[in-house]
């Protein structure tokens, strides 16, 4: 249940509301919103009665929601929701780009993907420290020492950083140097690792489980919004299909479905959502036409020479390619390029 309170309602009629939820057993949310100030309910089994606040001070309506997501539902907030990472903006109309190696792997690789990315435009530098692999033998990430060139690499560009948590056990570490904490395709469904990203104070992009329903993916959401934390941003990055000419495939489905939704921003990862160099461009461009808020995007100095996915890591020449590519069609769409 959503409780709308009228704009001219007082602190004390909304501190009224909030005391009364909790009275009841149940959690208040205040939600963040330009226009209103609303209290979403969770934690109730069955339906609530709507006439235990109709008649509350500054109340101006009761909706019931009726996605079993809430918080991140658009019924709930109708605005879109616009992550201020440190003054480089994740949501809203000017389009965030993202992008860097999938894996940490040396400084002077680290160092270099990150100015090439700088200087052709994105305002975020990706690159994982942790590495969730397939195998147990291939390159597993730099851990710490990876999370401190991040951070050198952040020193030195003025770039936000995207990495990867794998292990609750790592969380305070990546959180300390993180400026947007990545949740991986393997673990959307480790709900205590969701519950815990609650409560980190920093933004959070939720890849897609490769089997997840959007529905399921909205519910993984839901656990770090319902534990605290409103600065989430959902990552499509490719399902698992019958095809097998692709790594996956991106279900680009998910873009404008989700934008119906939720308020949250919708990034696309087109790298491992193809897994093939030469058709990642043609499938950023796409997500962007789409209606993404964000692209992620894998690049490597030498692709060739990566220890993770250079297979399908475009070099700093075919990115800054790209970057003019995105933003004659951000333009095309009445958006910019961050
Ligand atoms: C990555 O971003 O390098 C990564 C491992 O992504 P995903 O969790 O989507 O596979
Ligand atoms: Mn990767």
């Amino acid at each position: 249940m959503l409780i709308v309170m009228r704009q001219d309602a007082s602190a004390g009629d909304v501190e009224a509301v909030v005391e009364k939820v909790r009275g009841l057993g149940l959690a208040p949310h205040a939600i963040p919103g330009a226009q209103r100030t609303a209290i979403g309910i969770t934690g109730n089994k069955g339906g609530l009665d709507a006439g235990l606040f109709e008649g509350m001070a500054g109340v101006r309506e009761v909706i019931r929601v009726s996605q079993p997501f809430k918080l991140v539902s658009r019924e709930v907030k109708p605005e879109d929701t616009v992550i201020d990472v440190g003054g480089a903006l994740l949501g809203g109309r000017a389009i965030a780009v993202m992008a860097g190696p999938c894996s940490v792997e040396s400084r002077e690789q680290l160092l270099e993907a990150a100015h090439a990315v700088k200087a052709a435009g994105a305002r975020f530098l990706r690159g994982g420290a942790f590495k969730p692999r397939t195998s147990p033998y291939e390159f597993q990430g730099l851990g710490e020492a990876g999370l401190r060139l991040l951070a050198e690499a952040r020193e030195q560009t003025g770039l936000k950083v995207v990495t990867e948590v794998m292990d609750p056990d790592d969380l305070p570490m990546c959180v300390e140097y993180a400026d947007v904490v990545q949740l991986g395709a393997r673990n959307m469904q480790n709900y205590s690792l969701l519950k815990r990203l609650g409560t980190i104070g920093k933004p959070v992009l939720l890849k897609r489980g490769p089997s997840a329903t959007i529905r399921e993916w909205l519910m993984a959401a839901e656990y770090v919004l319902a534990h605290g934390n409103y600065q989430v941003a959902l990552c499509e990055r490719g399902i698992r299909t019958f095809e097998t000419a692709t790594r996956n495939t991106l279900d680009l489905n998910a873009v404008p479905v989700l934008k119906a939704l939720t308020h949250l921003p919708v990034v696309v990862d087109p790298s491992h959502g193809i897994g093939l160099r030469a058709h990642v461009p043609a499938m950023a461009r796409a997500g962007i036409a789409a209606g993404a808020d964000a692209i992620i995007v894998e690049v490597h100095p030498r692709p060739e020479k990566a220890l993770s996915d250079g297979h399908q890591s475009l070099t700093p020449a075919e990115f800054a390619e790209l970057m003019r590519q995105v933003r004659v069609i951000a333009g095309a769409i009445g958006r910019s390029i961050a």
